[in-house]
């Protein structure tokens, strides 16, 4: 296939080349052995973290506790049984397909407040019982909650029932923090960066955060192109030798239309963690570039420009073709100057920024709770839905940017960015940097990498 006349970065295409070759392959794969780390099929590589840097102290892992009430009593020979729950399911059928009839344990199910949890019976989710060669029970075990993100640590909480030795039972609420893994993975843009994600393994979560960490430098439904790569290290909890979720992105590299942009995590020991560029500016722009999230479905309109309005020149204000109905999001801080009818607009909000600067959102559906005139909004505000009133064709949000009332591309000015670190900071986040840096460097042997300073 033609590159499309896109022209890479010859570091990039290099590294490219070199990984395709067998021989090189091999060779990674020998790197890999050798420091005791696993590969998986492609370009996705799980390895050990390495030395955890401060800002991981929360992800902890604690002992093994689960299941062990299980896994003890197979040197008995309990019978195991299992089951999903169905819509509609009622606990004394759940009991009756698990084959549990100990007397007296629905009604101390119904009536014991430590087992409230039973109360929900989730569709979906697995109910477990563990039974002596008489019938009796030996656990019951209720998995209501597989895993939720919770301060920065991925925790999977059951209900575990037992007997309590005097003919009656006890239950008690138990939980498990998920094993934290780092992977690596690169990926080339062909359609979308969903397809490009996909293929590399990625999971949807990281992509989103992918396209919200950049969202200040690169318009994801606008400037991806053919060619555009990506090297992403992030986080994925395991449970019991399950992958059970995905974390955080800690370290990314993307190329787009010949620019690098890049990013990695950082928390200082002094406050709380955010992106910044391998320079240590922080990511966080003063507008984001696109006032629609980045999502699955908005991915594949984006590459389509609505046949209302032809190029930028002709209407002074970019196009985004999105689903009716579509939230849209304030780019910027700011205060609504205006929030009503305007001919040809159909339903418009203009918010007034520092520095003379206005956006405007038009053919909107209808505009979110409690938006009017003088109201203050923060970036990322939900402000209005995609819409097709005024002079349009089709749902489309139309966004102008506009500065001293003049209308500019905003694809094409370079905002500013807000914070810069510390020297004491700046010391702590080169210490992280260089680690991701290591990560990537060994998925890629000698090829270069994260772009070096
Ligand atoms: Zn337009």
């Amino acid at each position: 296939m033609s590159e499309k006349g896109i022209p890479e970065a010859p570091s990039l295409r290099d590294a490219m080349r070199a990984h395709r070759k067998p021989f090189h392959f091999m060779r990674k794969g020998l790197l890999l052995v050798a420091l005791g780390l696993f590969a998986t099929a492609g370009a996705l590589a799980v390895v050990e973290p390495l030395e955890k840097p401060a800002v991981y102290t929360e992800q902890s892992v604690l002992p093994l506790p689960s299941i062990d009430v299980l896994s003890e009593t197979v040197s008995s020979d309990p019978f195991i049984s299992e089951t999903v729950i169905r819509r509609g399911d009622t606990l004394a059928a759940l009991l009756q397909r698990l084959h549990v009839q100990e007397s007296g344990l629905q009604t101390f199910l119904i009536q014991e407040p430590a087992a409230r949890s039973i109360y929900k019976l989730y569709p979906g989710r697995l109910i477990r019982a563990a039974l002596d060669h008489e019938g009796r029970l030996v656990s019951l075990r209720y998995d209501h909650t597989p895993g939720t993100r919770d301060e920065g640590r991925f925790v999977s909480r059951w209900l575990e029932v037992t007997p309590d030795g005097e003919g009656g039972f006890q239950a008690e609420e138990r939980e498990q923090v998920a094993d934290t893994q780092i992977r690596i993975a690169e990926g080339e843009i062909v359609n979308s960066l969903f397809g490009a994600t996909d293929a590399a393994g990625i999971p949807d979560h990281i992509t989103l955060q992918m396209a919200e960490i950049l969202s200040s430098k690169i318009d994801f439904m606008r400037d991806l192109r053919q060619g555009d790569r990506f090297r992403v290290v992030y986080e994925t909890y395991a449970s019991e030798g399950r992958d059970v979720g995905a974390g955080r992105v800690l370290a990314l590299e993307f190329q787009n239309k010949n620019k690098t942009y890049d990013a990695v995590w950082f928390a200082p020991e002094s406050g709380s963690g955010a992106y910044y560029d391998f320079d240590g500016r922080s990511l966080q722009g003063a507008f984001l570039r696109n006032a629609l999230k980045f999502t699955r479905i908005s991915s594949t309109f984006g590459g389509r420009r609505h046949p209302v309005h032809g190029g930028w020149r002709q209407h002074a204000g970019v196009d985004y073709a999105a689903p009716s109905g579509t939230p849209i999001h304030a780019t910027a801080d700011g205060v609504i100057k205006f929030a009503g009818w305007q001919n040809g607009y159909g339903n418009t909000i203009i918010i007034e920024h520092h520095n003379n600067i206005t956006t405007l959102y038009a053919h909107q559906k209808g505009f979110a709770k409690g938006i009017k005139k003088g109201v203050k909004i923060r970036q990322g505000d939900h402000i209005g839905y995609v819409g097709s009133t005024g002079w349009s064709t089709g749902p489309h949000l139309h966004y102008e940017f506009r500065v001293n009332n003049k209308p500019v591309d905003p694809l094409s000015v370079d905002l500013p960015v807000a914070r810069t670190l510390s020297p004491a900071e700046r010391k702590q986040f080169d210490t992280v940097l260089a680690q991701y840096r290591d990560h990537i460097q060994l998925l890629n042997g000698d090829a270069p990498l994260l772009a070096s300073n």
